[in-house]
C-alpha cells in the first residue's frame, strides 16, 4: 500500500509539472499566434514584429530545455535588468489582448530607478502572469497601474493595480496554491509560478484587494550593484 501511495504521488506530481509547464508555454505561444496574424493582415508592414515573435519563440525554447533539464535543476541566472524596458517589453506582448478588453496601461516610474538583478525571462514571465490576471479581472475595460518605485537603496517595487473584480477576503489565502483558479479556463498556475519566481530572486509579494473595487499586487525586488 506505501508503495502504491507514493507512485501515486509521483504520478500527480508529473501531472503537475506538466501542467505547470504547459502553461508557460501557452503564454509565448499565443503572442506568437496573435503576432503572425497581425503579420498577415498588414501584408508584411510591420518588420518590428518578427523580432517579438523570435523572441517568444526563443523564449519557448528555453522554458522546453528547462524541462529536459529537470533532473538537474537550473537556479536563476541573475544579471542586471531595466525595469522599464522589461515592463515596456511584457505590454506590448499584451497589449492585444487589453485592447481587445478595452484595458489601457500606465505606467509611472519614480526618478532614478535602478537596475534589477534578474533572471529576464523568469521576470518577464511574472508582469506577464500579473497583468494577464488583472485585464482578466476587469470583463467591462478600464486601467491597470503599474508603478515603480524606490524602497530604501537595495529595493525596488512595483505595484499592479486594478479596477477589477477583487479578490473575496476568504480567497486571498488560496492565491498561488496549485490550479486555485475561479475562472472557466484558468489553470491555477500563474501565481504559483510568478511567487516561486520572486522567492527564488529574494523578493517579496503582497496582495490587497477589495472585491468589486480592485486588486493590488505589490512586489519588492533587490536591485543591482551594477549597471547594465
Ligand atoms: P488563473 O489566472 O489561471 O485562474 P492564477 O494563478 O493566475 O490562475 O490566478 C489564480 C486566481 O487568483 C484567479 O483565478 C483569480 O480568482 C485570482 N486572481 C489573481 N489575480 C487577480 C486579480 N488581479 N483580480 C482578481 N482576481 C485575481
Ligand atoms: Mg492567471
Amino acid at each position: 500500500a506505501q508503495e502504491l501511495l507514493q507512485a501515486s504521488e509521483k504520478l500527480s506530481l508529473v501531472g503537475q509539472l506538466a501542467a505547470a509547464f504547459a502553461h508557460e508555454i501557452r503564454n509565448p505561444l499565443t503572442a506568437v499566434k496573435g503576432f503572425i496574424s497581425l503579420i498577415q493582415s498588414s501584408g508584411g508592414t510591420k518588420p518590428h514584429y518578427y523580432d517579438i515573435v523570435t523572441s517568444e519563440i526563443t523564449r519557448m525554447e528555453q522554458i522546453l530545455n528547462e524541462m529536459l533539464l529537470l533532473a538537474k535543476p537550473q537556479s536563476a541566472r541573475l544579471l542586471p535588468c531595466d525595469i522599464r524596458v522589461l515592463l515596456a517589453h511584457v505590454t506590448t506582448l499584451i497589449e492585444m489582448q487589453a485592447v481587445i478588453n478595452r484595458v489601457e496601461f500606465a505606467t509611472e516610474y519614480e526618478n532614478g530607478i535602478p537596475n534589477l538583478e534578474c533572471d529576464e525571462n523568469q521576470m518577464k514571465q511574472v508582469f506577464i502572469n500579473l497583468l494577464k490576471n488583472a485585464v482578466e479581472a476587469m470583463p467591462g475595460g478600464g486601467r491597470v497601474r503599474i508603478e515603480v518605485c524606490n524602497k530604501g537603496i537595495e529595493h525596488i517595487v512595483v505595484r499592479i493595480i486594478d479596477e477589477g473584480c477583487g479578490i473575496p477576503i476568504d480567497k486571498l489565502p488560496r492565491i498561488g496554491q496549485p490550479f486555485f483558479t475561479t475562472k472557466e479556463k484558468g489553470t491555477g498556475l500563474g501565481m504559483m509560478v510568478s511567487f516561486r519566481i520572486i522567492e527564488n530572486h529574494r523578493g517579496t509579494v503582497h496582495i490587497a484587494s477589495e472585491e468589486g473595487k480592485g486588486t493590488t499586487v505589490e512586489i519588492t525586488l533587490p536591485v543591482s550593484a551594477q549597471p547594465a
